[in-house]
This record gives C-alpha cells, sequence and structure tokens, in this order.
C-alpha cells in the first residue's frame, strides 16, 4: 500500500524521543530531558498579545500564499539590515521552516538527483531527500578541524547528478559556525558547478561566540541560494510553526505552487506572531543570556566525566560530546542513559555515521535538571 519513497523514510529521532519520554513519564519516571531542541522558554507575551488581538479583530481567515505583505516586507529588510543580503518582499515566502525545507527539495531535486548533507547534521535533511526520491550524499564535517568545510571532501562528492548542497550554520548537533573560509569554499564550488545551496539559518539568532555570516551575502551567491529561517527558536514559539524562505525570484513562482496546492498559506496567527517577533530583540537576549550560562554549567559539567571528550559549543543549545564507554556504541549508550538514568538525549547516529559515538545533549532545561543530570551520569561512571 505505502509508496517506495514514504518507505524508505525512518522516524524522526528527536520527534519519536519525545513520545517514548512522555510514556515513561506516565510510569511515574522522573526523567531529565536534554533531547528535543525546543527552547523552554514561554513565548514572548508581547507577541503572543498582538496575534491574538488580530485574531479577535478577524484575522483568522486565509492570507495569500506567499504570506502577508507586511511581513514579508518585513523580513526582507531584517535580511537587508541584519544579514547584509539584498532581498526585497518578492524573495520572501512565509511557510514554517521545515516546510521551506521541503519546498526547496521539491522545487530543486527530481528523483535520482543528489543533494550534500552534512555528516553530522539534523536528522530530517536525509529524510526529505528520499521523500522526494532524490539521493542524499553526507559530506563529512570534522571535529578536529573545528567541523569546518574541507574543501577536498565536497569537490569528491560532486558528479553531474548533483544539485544542491545543505548547509547549516550554526549547527545542529554540533553548535558551531561555518568561518568565512568555510563560507567563501562554499560559494567557489556551488559556482564553479553550478549548485544551488539551502542555507538553514533556524539558530542564527542563539550565537554567544563569533559571528553568524549568510551564505547569501557574499558575492554572486544571491542568485543560487535559498535561506530557510524562523522563530521558533529565537522567540521559543515552535507550536506557532512560523517561519520563511528568500529564494531568487525566479524560483518563488514555482514554490508558490507548491505551497497554494499543499499548505495553503501558513497560519494566519502565526503569521502576526511572526511579524511582531521581528520587533522583539529583548527577549531573545536574555535567552540566549541563559542559553550561554547554561552552555557554560554543562560544558564544565561533561568535561569532569572521564568518558566524555567536549568541544564546546559557540551557538544553538546542543552539546556534542564524544563518549567511549565499555565499547558502546551512541543508540546503546542513549537507551543506558534512559533506563538506567532516566536522562533523555538523542544518540549521535541519528546525526549521520559521523555522530556515531557522540550524543547530542540539548541544554534547553533548567540548570538544576544540568546540574542533577550530571551528577547521574558521574553516578553511572
Ligand atoms: N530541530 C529540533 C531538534 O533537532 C526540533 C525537533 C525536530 O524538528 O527535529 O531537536
Amino acid at each position: 500500500m505505502v509508496s517506495r519513497s514514504v518507505n524508505s523514510v525512518a522516524p524522526s529521532a528527536t520527534i519519536s524521543l519525545l513520545a517514548r519520554e512522555n510514556e515513561l513519564r506516565a510510569q511515574g519516571k522522573n526523567i531529565i530531558s536534554f533531547s528535543l531542541g525546543e527552547p523552554d522558554f514561554d513565548t514572548p507575551k508581547n507577541v503572543l498579545e498582538y496575534a491574538c488581538n488580530e485574531m479577535y479583530l478577524g484575522k483568522t481567515h486565509y492570507t495569500p500564499s506567499l504570506g502577508i505583505q507586511e511581513l514579508r516586507e518585513k523580513i526582507a529588510e531584517k535580511y537587508r539590515k541584519e544579514n547584509n543580503v539584498s532581498v526585497n518582499a518578492k524573495n520572501i515566502i512565509v511557510t514554517p521552516t521545515k516546510f521551506a525545507l521541503y519546498i526547496s527539495y521539491l522545487t530543486l531535486l527530481d528523483p535520482g538527483d543528489e543533494i550534500l548533507i552534512p555528516d553530522p547534521g539534523w536528522v530530517s535533511y536525509v529524510e526529505m531527500a528520499h521523500l522526494v526520491g532524490a539521493r542524499p550524499v553526507y559530506y563529512k564535517l570534522n571535529e578536529k578541524n573545528s567541523f569546518q568545510i574541507d574543501e577536498e571532501e565536497i569537490k569528491n562528492k560532486i558528479n553531474k547528478k548533483t544539485k544542491a548542497i545543505l548547509i547549516n550554520s550554526p549547527s545542529n548537533p554540533t553548535g558551531s559556525l561555518f568561518n568565512m573560509n568555510s563560507l567563501k569554499i562554499l560559494r567557489d564550488i556551488a559556482i564553479e558547478n553550478d549548485l544551488v545551496i539551502i542555507s538553514d539559518e533556524i539558530y542564527e539568532k542563539l550565537v554567544f561566540e563569533g559571528k553568524h555570516i549568510s551564505i547569501a551575502s557574499l558575492d554572486g551567491m544571491l542568485e543560487r541560494t535559498i535561506t530557510v529561517n524562523g522563530f521558533s527558536k529565537s522567540h521559543a514559539m515552535t507550536g506557532l510553526r512560523a517561519g520563511y524562505l528568500i529564494a531568487p525570484q525566479e524560483l518563488i513562482k514555482y514554490m508558490d505552487n507548491v505551497q497554494q496546492h499543499t499548505l495553503t498559506c501558513s497560519p494566519t496567527f502565526s503569521q502576526y506572531a511572526a511579524l511582531k517577533a521581528l520587533d522583539d530583540n529583548e527577549d531573545t537576549i536574555k535567552m540566549v543570556n541563559e542559553f550561554k550560562e547554561r552552555r557554560d554549567l554543562i560544558y564544565s559539567g561533561l568535561s569532569k566525566i572521564s568518558i566524555f571528550s567536549v568541544i564546546k559549543p559557540n551557538a544553538t543549545f546542543y552539546i556534542f560530546p564524544r563518549f567511549n564507554y565499555n565499547g558502546k556504541n551512541s543508540m546503546e549508550m542513549a537507551n543506558i542513559l534512559l533506563e538506567n538514568l532516566n536522562i533523555s538525549v538523542v544518540p549521535g547516529i541519528a546525526f549521520g555515521p559521523s555522530g556515531e559515538n557522540h550524543l547530542r545533549f540539548s541544554f534547553s532545561t533548567s540548570k538544576e535538571n544540568i546540574i542533577e543530570g550530571v551528577e547521574r551520569l558521574q553516578k553511572l561512571i
């Protein structure tokens, strides 16, 4: 009954872990969750009040499929001012970030085409390729190279079928940022081989050290970059599914067709929330300051546990230590932590072959939980 493409898709490790945790909680277990990547903060009140008010004023109907014009203009302005990318409203489609990626895949990739995916990289990049019948090809980001781009590695993976390279900086799961050198290597390769870059910038606001650079701001990249971004992580509003994509205008009309025949438009309420969120940097700054303190706490805690070797993440709310424990692989290790210590983490293998022997801890949880989690881990050792 099931199509080949859907049959080839594995469940999302991150989303299915949430269900397992909830089951264990229902059994009365005191689970500390380091698994899911969503801010544990409340959505800023001013954002909610504004969106609710708009709903009461009647904004509960369809919007144009591309999104409300005011929001598209404001997103373009943000990218011009903050990211140095010269776009206007015509380049923007308002759509949930995950769906923005899916629209990008559908628009660019025919069955059999190849897309380069970071390894380690977020769990859904690969499976979305399977969904559209394309072939995901991993490019390795080496921790010894601070997860920067290795030119030869990318060049070796390109062939006639390669259509696009996906990048994610700041990175889930490593918490690293691509430096200018990595971006220039990617730019040169993309231009030389006539490839599109899909740049997932969803963690751009959650940076502790260093600077996020949008690859679309580099010379020659505007016409071959699709940027996806959103408000889930920057404004703790994952459930509102508020995001957008930025693409060259000639792609927008095709992407709009996909949106029209699938989603129709982003939920109207979320679009108004997004409009307000674009004015609200204060809440994001507070959240980032707290994440930074937690990053320091979990980094110093895990660094003291002998089975881990830890790189300090410069961004996001993820830390991705390597472990060495009685020959266990990451799936076995995550199970040990869940069943024996009531700690939930994502096994590194979920992020690609180079993720093996790593665990992803999301420190989007209280300092008390971080301290308690580290204590439980110390007991195991
Ligand atoms: N992106 C987050 C994560 O990696 C949220 C869950 C998801 O969409 O996979 O945990």
